[in-house]
């Protein structure tokens, strides 16, 4: 029996709803909201009713600049930060059942090569992810190809978090990545530099591990309204950042720093704030085409800073941040703050790239 013999009943449960709503980048400035077809899966994929997808700033990016490979001829579906239901599972698909709820660690390795054996698929030279160079979940179904649900990347969601949450974990486990790598203790001085979503993500992390937190931006609104969501954090916006770290490290300086911000300024000079043993980690790059950051490598030197750096997360990573949240640990509620129905796309993707709010959520 063929697969899609095997699947015509399936075809048929969904007669007259075969139409879903996708969000479609055909280059910059092109995006489009369409209907096209529900995708079949194979006896091995796996169906998702899409239940939240939130905006990264990746795909405001990818809307204004477009993507490699993405044109007329080859359109992609954006969103790589979501949950939903999975409603089919294929006929060799083990574990995976109609109705459990989900969501997604949405980079893909090749399973070969020695980062991904190492379990670091999202360091795989030819990884794949939802959303950026394979369709993603700005739709109302997703089709989870075979790859995904036998590396794990799919996670069964404890009962509860509710659907937009776990879409928002995607970026909170990309900034557990890089709080790892900083070692950070109780009690130590830590600064976030840029107050947007992954900035907070940063600040909750650092909170939890019991340091004291700063953050830094040069929009003081949305200082204002971290401040409201996150009361544990201080806040500086101002033109004397090191003078200001000098006062509340009581002239220690910052055992920690983490630049979520794309500014070349703000990178180069977070070193000089910096403890003796102090750990920095970029998280943001700077945009393709402006000059890469120098390093002064005397005051690495000095005293003996530990730079690094980190992108995406691990599926381990995902799983265990998913797990902060559904302890309570962390709370990633206030970081919601806009929701939408796909219908209202360019909305949602106007108001994110103009920065109003935190996350933008599109909610199915
Ligand atoms: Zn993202
Ligand atoms: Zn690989």
């Amino acid at each position: 029996m063929t697969c899609k013999q095997e699947y015509s009943g399936t075809q048929k449960k969904r007669k007259g709803n075969w139409g879903m709503k996708v969000l479609r980048l055909y280059g910059p400035e092109k995006i489009r909201l369409e209907e096209t077809a529900i995708p079949d899966i194979n006896e091995e994929e796996v169906l998702l009713k899409t239940e939240a997808a939130a905006i990264c700033g990746t795909d405001v990016r990818m809307w204004q600049y477009g993507y490699k490979g993405v044109d007329d001829g080859h359109p992609l579906i954006l969103g790589h930060e979501f949950a939903g239901r999975i409603v089919e599972a294929g006929t060799k698909v083990s574990f995976y059942k109609p109705g459990m709820r989900v969501s997604m660690q949405p980079n893909i390795g090749c399973g070969i090569c020695e980062r991904c054996v190492e379990g670091k698929f999202h360091l795989c030279r030819s990884y794949r992810a939802f959303g950026i160079n394979m369709d993603g979940a700005f739709a109302e179904y997703i089709k989870i190809p075979a790859q995904a649900l036998k590396r794990g990347n799919l996670m069964v969601l404890p009962e509860e978090i509710p659907a937009e949450e776990a879409a928002v974990v995607e970026p909170l486990s990309c900034a557990f990545n890089g709080f790892s790598k900083c070692d950070v203790k109780p009690g130590e001085s830590a600064m976030v530099a840029g107050a947007g979503p992954i900035g907070m993500c940063h600040a909750m992390l650092l909170h939890m591990a019991g340091a004291r937190v700063l953050v830094n931006d040069i929009n003081e609104n949305r200082l204002q309204y971290c401040k409201q969501i996150f009361p544990y954090i201080d806040i500086y916006c101002g033109e004397d950042l090191a003078g200001y770290v000098d006062r509340w490290t009581k002239g220690k300086g910052l055992d920690v720093a983490v630049v979520a911000c794309p500014v070349p300024s703000v990178q180069a000079s977070v070193l000089t704030l910096m403890n003796f043993g102090g750990r920095v980690n970029f998280f943001g790059g700077i945009p393709q085409g402006q000059e890469p950051v120098p390093v002064d490598t005397n005051l690495v030197h000095y005293r003996e800073l530990y730079l690094t750096g980190s992108t995406r997360s691990s599926i381990a990573q995902y799983r265990k941040t998913m797990g902060f949240v559904a302890d309570g640990l962390l709370k990633v509620g206030g970081l919601i703050t806009n929701r939408y129905g796909i219908e209202q796309a360019y909305e949602a993707f106007e108001n994110a790239k103009m920065g109003m709010g935190m996350k933008h959520v599109f909610v199915f």
